[in-house]
């Protein structure tokens, strides 16, 4: 496509910052959170047949889930939490794409904390608030903004573009999972997660424990005739604290580089004890533990277990009594696009087009459904997309409404680019 025909595509998309503004308002005003997705998907249904896509819409079951339950957890429900997928076919012979963007978002927690209310979509300046504006409704809006774009410019595509907006992404991913065992494919996968306009091209994988041990009660003035379980977890803590250092130290990766802590090994929860003059005999912790792309989800499981049952061996009590270990809820596996591969390569080529600037190439240290569509889905995927992580889960959540016009303007030289023009 020439540059002028593609300047038309990008002024289209510069010139339409109200219809941004009240389509992601629009989003943003219908809580979604986690496990509460219907309502939000009947508007984005709404909007992809307003604009002429194809539809498929459907609810994922329990039984299909079953056999993957490992990587996204068995979900408190399945009812009234649909995925839509909205499709553009293209001409023919060329490559296709699909779009993902979740609607879920996290709890905004009590709203008198928030400056602007978390369902408000308040606009001041540049920045458009609410739970959700960054983390990832934004991202479903970039896409919405290049299609219409290209739509106007005149632009048709060879490629097929499936445009697929998930459920559950926050608790592992149920939604996208679903997506793909529904049979949806494409030669690769952009998720417009709120990367600050970097490409993420691998994202770190975090595995959720529970650890139980077992003590024996006793009188507290006799502490010692009982077995605190406290007791008995710390030095398996301060083995695990030990282990994440010398994993920093060993694990060595070019998009890591500048992650002082890769792989966290943080416990979020504790519980032990009934009374405060009775020695604990249980304890509870639930914990992540973090691993690097090109670690093996299964066989890194293993050695976690063999790291705590080292230094249960080496205890009496505990060797007689070995701490129990599960993996619940959604495990996130770690998972890399190779940046030399054509579609890295292309959208590199695609934001340097709409911004005239390099793009910054970037690991993460966190889950996302990245790693359900390269691991099960066996599709290359990357992430790019307007807003910042770092205030995603937060009061006041924000997103640039420059930054969306940004990431919709090279979404839009991708899909010219890669489902190449008619
Ligand atoms: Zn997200």
């Amino acid at each position: 496509m020439s540059d002028d025909q593609m300047r038309k595509v990008f002024d289209e998309i510069g010139n339409r910052r109200d219809q941004l503004v009240t389509t992601l308002q629009e989003l943003v005003r219908i809580p979604s959170v986690t496990g509460d997705e219907g309502a939000v998907q009947d508007r984005v249904e709404q909007m992809f047949r307003e604009r002429g896509l194809e539809i498929d819409r459907w609810e994922t079951t329990r039984d299909e889930i079953l056999p993957y339950v490992d990587h996204v957890g068995d979900q408190p429900r399945y009812e009234d939490r649909p995925n839509v997928v909205g499709i553009r076919r293209g001409a023919g012979e060329g490559r296709s794409i699909m779009l993902n963007a979740h609607v879920d978002v996290v709890d905004p927690g009590d709203a008198s904390f928030w400056t602007h209310g978390p369902w408000s979509g308040e606009v001041v300046g540049d920045l458009l608030y609410g739970r959700g504006s960054a983390d990832m409704k934004g991202g479903l809006v970039t896409f919405l903004m290049a299609l219409d774009a290209l739509e106007a410019a005149g632009v048709e595509l060879a490629g097929d573009i499936r445009i697929a907006s998930t459920v559950g992404e926050e608790d592992g991913g149920f939604g996208s999972l679903g997506t793909i065992l529904r049979g949806h494919r494409a030669d690769a996968v952009l998720i417009t997660e709120p990367t600050k306009l970097a490409l993420i091209a691998a994202h770190a994988g975090s595995l959720v424990c529970r650890l139980t041990i077992t003590g024996k009660s006793a009188h507290g003035a006799m502490r010692d005739s009982g077995v605190s379980a406290i007791e008995k977890f710390i030095p398996i803590f301060q083995d695990l604290q030990n282990w994440e250092a010398d994993r920093n130290r060993e694990l060595q990766h070019p998009l890591f580089a500048d992650i002082a802590n890769k792989i966290p090994i943080s416990f979020g929860y504790l519980r032990s004890g009934e009374w405060h003059s009775t020695v604990p005999e249980t304890l509870v912790a639930e914990g992540r533990i973090g691993l690097m792309p090109g670690e093996d989800m299964y066989e890194f499981q293993e050695q976690v277990r063999q790291r705590i049952m080292a230094v249960a061996e080496r205890d009496p009590w505990l060797w007689e009594h070995p701490p129990k270990l599960e993996w619940v809820s959604g495990q996130f596996a770690p998972s890399e696009t190779k940046q030399e591969e054509p579609f890295p390569q292309a959208l590199m080529a695609a934001h340097q087009r709409a911004t005239g600037q390099p793009l910054p190439v970037q690991g993460a240290p966190y889950g996302a459904d990245m790693r359900l569509y390269t691991y099960i889905g066996e599709m290359p995927c990357v992430m790019y997309g307007a807003g910042d992580v770092a205030v995603a889960h937060q009061n006041d959540e924000h997103i640039s409404i420059a930054d969306v016009k940004t990431a919709a303007k090279t979404v839009a030289a991708l899909l010219v680019d890669w489902c190449r023009t008619t």
